[in-house]
């Protein structure tokens, strides 16, 4: 449904024009993780305050910013939809923000944690923390929020990760990037964009069901007679204590852990079948 290398960011542009070229002839959009591999060498956490006052190598917003800025100049001039995943910066929300007033086929995407925590969270060196493209700061937290508010990033993606206890235990300099938020992404969302007032609840389920499978031209995400029964019943009103032990993930690199989020989901449907009831707890395996 779409062709990308996602975490390992291409970085030479003739590979990636004709890469781009190829994915057009089917109709498949490519799918961008951005990041200027030559400055992130070694570098495990947001370049700024933070980093220079922790002492580990930063991995600057810059290195994201080129990447988007290359990726919309081959979109134009190949006349092609490129997607930036798990957006980070300030400066790549607005590069994103212009380009699509040109129009210029380009879509973006926003990670939960990216608009629920700042590179401040890595300040006890906790590798729940250290993920990639790495927690910016509260600056580009707020843009991350303006921008799905105003549309110029399209969906949430979690970016979910999943590494064992074991790998995540060591130095943040050592620990592997990524996190798990599949079980949180509801949850954290409906903390910062809805409980807080910025969004309706449709606006913000938007960014979850249709407009995600709209990108990849999947027919899925509504409640259209016809259409496949993937339905979340949830309360958005209903607290959860994060728990990492209690996550039906077999990981627990959770940043949320220990956080209370307002959004319980009571029944999870795939295909018109249950396979998550929220009453016991219980994964239904078919
Ligand atoms: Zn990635």
């Amino acid at each position: 449904m779409a062709v990308t290398d996602d975490g390992l960011c291409v970085q030479n542009n003739e590979v990636m024009r004709r890469a781009v070229e190829y994915a057009r002839m089917f109709g498949l959009v490519v799918m961008d993780h951005c990041q200027d591999a030559s400055m992130t060498k070694g570098a495990v956490m947001n370049d700024g305050y933070w980093s220079l006052k922790l002492g580990l190598k930063g991995w600057p917003a810059a290195a994201e910013d080129l990447i988007i800025a290359r990726n919309i100049v081959l979109a134009e001039f190949l006349d092609a939809h490129i997607h930036m995943q798990h957006v980070s910066s300030a400066g790549g929300v607005e590069l994103l923000r212009r380009a699509k007033k040109r129009g210029v086929k380009v879509s973006g995407e926003a990670a939960p944690h990216h608009f629920f925590f700042t590179d401040a969270c890595c300040r006890n060196y906790d590798t729940n923390f250290k993920m990639n493209p790495p927690l910016r700061t509260e600056r580009d937290r707020l843009a991350i929020i303006d921008g799905l508010l105003d549309g110029t990033l399209d969906i949430i993606a979690t970016d979910h990760a999943p590494h064992t206890e074991d790998e995540k235990d060591c130095e943040f300099d050592y620990a592997p990037f990524g996190i798990i938020g599949l079980e949180t992404a509801l949850g954290a969302s409906l903390e910062t964009l809805y409980h807080s007032g910025k969004m309706t609840l449709p606006e913000l389920l938007s960014l979850m069901t249709n407009k995600p499978a709209a990108i990849v031209n999947l027919p899925k995400g509504t409640l259209t007679p016809g259409a496949d029964a993937d339905i979340v019943v949830f309360d958005p009103d209903c607290p959860v204590q994060v728990d990492a032990r209690q996550l039906q993930s077999k990981s627990s690199n959770c940043p949320w852990h220990g956080h209370t989020l307002r959004g319980k989901v009571n029944a999870t449907f795939v295909a018109g079948k249950l396979v998550w009831d929220g009453e016991t707890g219980r994964i239904i395996h078919h």
